[in-house]
């Protein structure tokens, strides 16, 4: 980011804008022309995809399980989209035969899901969802913003429509980018009316980062950079080795959890490899601990969203910060802190759970 600033139009920038293309590719595992980095955070992929597929009186249907699912379904009704949503607990996974039983009775143009719940820490069923869209004659909107680059997410063998992804969660890069992609049946929808953001038209927008690379808007340079960068590196350390090692460091943490005594949120079967969800055990102050966390050892987890706020503690593996040295600083300062509220465990407990699920990884 500090190498000095190309000018967004200046033609040795525009070898990095394909080859971010070219990267994104091999990250989304997708064939799909269309594929970059929008300039803004998740939620502004999020916002791309919906109003790229939907316009006024589509209808959608929103698997809704936790607080970014929630998200969707307000930014599809804003942009003015006919909304249906089909709920599951939080700290569940939604079920799919609710999805097909909703897609039965009524036709929809879209049916819109998150990968990783980040609220809840639950991996949903993504490629069983994708199963119904086909079936029913629905696009599959996937929302990867917290597994892209951490949790195996098929695009193409899958068969997700058009995904959104964020730089800052699995792929390490500051936030301010984020990566999209759609296939030809998104790109070919039939419009009856320009797509209403004209900061988010894809296909604008794929004028400037494809050929011909015409201006649309100044891209932040420096982000680009970033977001290059990050990619390389995820492709350098090749996706199933970046997959093992989110999903080793969260099953150690999520081991070392138990050994204290706490109960993990997310059921086993659910539990995504990117973020660890733990209950707050009663009689612990949350936001104590995670002051201490933060400003005695340098670590910082997060409290729960909606509903869960105080109830659980959500803690990020993602990207660069899924390392085994890592997870055990954590355990360690964590018993300090679980201590001085006065909760009762074995001391040490948790480091040595977690490494005998690393040294059984190592071993292997
Ligand atoms: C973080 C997150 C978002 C929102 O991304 P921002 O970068 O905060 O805009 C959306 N969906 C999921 C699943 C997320 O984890």
């Amino acid at each position: 980011m500090v190498r000095p600033q190309l000018g967004h139009m200046d033609p040795d920038l525009m070898p990095m804008l394909e080859e971010t293309s070219a990267l994104l590719r091999r990250v989304f595992q997708t064939a799909n022309e269309l594929a970059f980095p929008i300039s803004g955070t998740g939620t502004a992929g999020m916002e791309a995809c919906l109003v790229n597929t939907l316009e006024p009186g589509d209808r959608i249907v929103v698997a809704v399980s936790g607080f970014f699912a929630q998200r969707i379904a307000e930014v599809a009704a804003r942009a003015g989209a006919d909304v249906e949503v089909v709920e599951a607990p939080w700290g569940q996974a939604v079920d799919p035969a609710d999805l097909a039983r909703t897609l039965g009775r009524r036709r929809a143009k879209v049916l819109a899901a998150t990968h990783v719940e980040t609220s809840t820490g639950v991996l949903q069923p993504v490629q069983e969802f994708a199963a119904i869209a086909q079936e029913h004659g629905a696009l599959l909107l996937v929302d990867a913003v917290a597994s892209l680059g951490g949790v195996d997410l098929p695009v193409d063998q899958w068969g997700i429509d058009i995904c959104y992804s964020g730089s800052q969660k699995c792929l390490s890069a500051p936030p301010g980018m984020a990566p999209v992609t759609a296939n030809d049946r998104v790109r070919r929808l039939p419009r009856a009316h320009p797509v209403r953001s004209y900061y988010l038209d894809l296909t604008l927008l794929w004028q400037y980062w494809g050929h011909p690379h015409a201006y649309h808007h100044t891209v932040p340079v420096a982000f680009v950079f970033a977001i290059h960068e990050a990619l390389r590196l995820t492709v350098e350390e090749g996706l199933p080795a970046r997959f093992a090692r989110h999903a080793l460091n969260a099953s150690a943490l999520g081991a070392g959890l138990e050994a204290l005594g706490l109960r993990l949120f997310a059921p086993a079967p659910l539990r995504a490899p990117s973020v660890v969800t733990v209950e707050v055990p009663v009689g612990v102050d949350e936001a104590r601990v995670r002051e201490r966390l933060l400003t005695d050892h340098g670590i910082e987890i997060a409290g729960g969203l909606g509903p869960l706020r105080g109830r659980i503690w959500r803690v990020g593996l993602m990207g660069h910060s899924s390392q085994d040295r890592l997870v055990l600083l954590l355990l360690t300062a964590l018993e300090t802190a679980l201590a001085s509220e006065g909760f009762r465990f074995e001391p040490g407990a948790g480091m040595a759970a977690a490494s005998r699920v690393l040294a059984a990884s190592s071993a292997a």
